[in-house]
């Protein structure tokens, strides 16, 4: 049975096909494609990019230096229904200690009131949490997580700038609008 080459579900009928991969529906082939994009992306254009982006300001607090991605986990149960995730975060250390700390109380909070998955997943999230507190990337170059998300996310811009190109300018009044 046919699945989905990005989120893996079962694709009972219709999908789309792109370069003999077939995709669920439109958003996974965007991510799809950009994902074949990021794949061709020259390794030193890559790397540039992150590295461009690992000395440059945080997102968030606007400090330079050491921008990475990091991942914060949470948890939280509502007694029958359990919700557990991580979040992507491109931020300098600080700014992601603030938030894998704000998760971490968070889930050790609400985590647990769950049968029985809040109690099987608080632990979990609050080891991983853990973990990636104590252990970041390595804050000297641009982990291999980072340049990955970086390529992705440049491949993305590109196929909506391929998009925007495609489309004729009288649909897109907010062109207008810059070249005064
Ligand atoms: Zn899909
Ligand atoms: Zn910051």
């Amino acid at each position: 049975m046919a699945t989905c080459a990005n989120c893996k579900k079962i694709i009972l009928m219709g999908g789309v096909r792109q370069e003999g991969l077939r995709f669920c529906g439109k958003p996974c082939l965007q991510r799809g494609q950009a994902a074949l994009l990021a794949a061709r992306m020259p390794e030193a254009e890559r790397v540039r990019a992150a590295q461009t982006l690992f000395r440059g300001p945080c997102p968030t607090c606007n400090k330079r230096g050491g921008i990475d991605l990091y991942k914060s986990h949470y948890v939280m149960s509502f007694v029958l229904f359990t919700r557990h995730g991580s979040h992507s975060l491109i931020s300098c250390r600080t700014c992601a200690l603030k938030k894998q700390g704000g998760d971490f109380m968070l889930s050790s909070l609400v985590g647990w009131w769950g049968i029985p998955f809040g109690l099987l997943l608080t632990p979990v999230a609050l080891l991983r949490n853990g973990y990636a507190m104590l252990f970041p990337p390595n804050g000297v170059e641009p982990s291999p997580a980072f340049q990955q998300e970086v390529a992705l996310r440049l491949a993305c811009a590109e196929i909506d700038r391929q998009q925007a190109a495609q489309n004729p300018p009288q649909q897109r009044p907010e062109k207008a609008n810059w070249k005064e």
